[in-house]
């Protein structure tokens, strides 16, 4: 039967922002004593600097295991390319090696000021801050060196004082973004060089909008519904390859393509076996001898899956997932899990007392409540 077929598609492909959402809000392994340090030219207001650090904070809550209690995050918001050269200098003084990235950062600055965007500011890490052609750390071209390690790391954003007022919202999920971009890279110095692009800027971008969806005072029509950046799907008739976004090129599509393969490949498999994959990768092993060992899939199994994803999305998919709510769709999703036995562990407290409960779908007993 055609038709029953077509809706057994509908409802397994609408599942797949919403497993992504799921994996990554379940996934707990916090870092609370992470310092975070800004630097800031004068004209940013505190607001923005707090968004931008709620966001970084968010990812860091989340995913921070990986680094040590004396990490110190530097968090750089400069409004002129004069002040992002003061400003890191600032940072060399006490981020060991971070001079070995600051030339890059510096390149990305003088190209935003030189022609600045007064709707949007522009962020990144110190995750590919070293390896750049002509770098003494490698090329894209050839084997690639890791970066010397940061106790830390340094996110930096550069706009001009009108695109930092007018963004709090946005400055929230790029802090989201970012901060993952430092996690990735301590899981695998060489993770930004050797994982394809789509896979790298669609899991960050992922993790900055399931950040931002989590938080509606700030964002009422759920962000995950809405992919960002937004394709036009009259631009995208064709079954996508995903073989053009494997380097860096690509724009925007490594971001809002790169958050549908990404999530896809989540719904695939788990976080757990993504994260190993990202781990586990080390140039010039070809990246996608390791994505079928770990995925248990080959690449050229899954471009083809994301190809008829792809084209569900943008024929009728867009529309039968933000016609569907949250709440629906998230019952939905842990009915699905459930079937998987998952076992469910929370701390429930009254008072003094605390309980812990697990099961498929755990309840405090009454009187208790769950830990925040
Ligand atoms: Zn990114």
């Amino acid at each position: 039967m055609p038709a029953a077929h077509a809706d057994s598609k509908d409802d397994e492909y609408s599942q797949v922002l919403y497993k992504a959402w799921s994996n990554y809000l379940a996934y707990s392994t916090p870092n609370n004593s992470i310092s975070i340090k800004v630097h800031a030219s004068s004209n940013v207001s505190q607001a923005a600097i707090k968004s931008f650090s709620d966001g970084a904070n968010w990812t860091l809550s989340r995913f921070g295991a990986k680094f040590s209690s004396t990490d110190t995050f530097h968090l750089i918001f400069a409004s002129s390319y004069a002040d992002a050269q003061k400003l890191s200098l600032e940072v060399n003084s006490e981020l060991p090696n971070y001079d070995t990235y600051n030339t890059r950062h510096l390149s990305v600055a003088k190209s935003y000021f030189d022609s600045p965007d007064n709707s949007t500011p522009a962020g990144g890490t110190s995750s590919r801050g070293c390896n750049y052609d002509g770098s003494p750390y490698g090329s894209f071209q050839g084997v690639i060196k890791p970066c010397p390690a940061l106790t830390g790391g340094t996110i930096y954003v550069f706009g001009t004082s009108n695109a930092f007022e007018n963004n709090f919202s946005n400055l929230f999920t790029i802090g989201a973004h970012e901060a993952f971009h430092l996690v990735l890279s301590k899981m695998n110095p060489n993770s930004h060089y050797d994982v394809p692009e789509w896979i790298i800027e669609g899991v960050c971008q992922s993790i900055g909008l399931t950040a931002a969806s989590t938080d509606s005072n700030k964002f009422k029509d759920g962000t995950m519904l809405n992919p960002s950046p937004s394709l036009d799907p009259s631009t995208q008739s064709n079954p996508y390859d995903l073989t053009l976004l494997e380097n860096q090129q690509g724009k925007p599509e490594r971001f809002a393509i790169g958050i549908l393969a990404s999530d896809l490949l989540l719904s695939r498999s788990d976080l757990q076996t993504l994260f190993k994959f990202l781990s586990s990768m080390n140039n010039p092993n070809a990246w996608d001898v390791e994505f079928e060992k770990t995925f248990g899939f080959s690449k050229s199994i899954f471009y083809q899956d994301f190809k008829n994803f792809h084209s569900w999305y943008f024929s009728k998919g867009m529309k039968i997932i933000r016609g569907k709510q949250f709440p629906s769709l998230l019952s939905s999703s842990s009915t699905t899990k459930s079937t998987t036995k998952e076992n469910v562990k929370i701390i429930c407290v009254k008072g003094k007392l605390t309980k812990t409960v697990s099961g498929a779908n755990p309840k405090c007993p009454s009187g208790y409540k769950v830990k925040a």
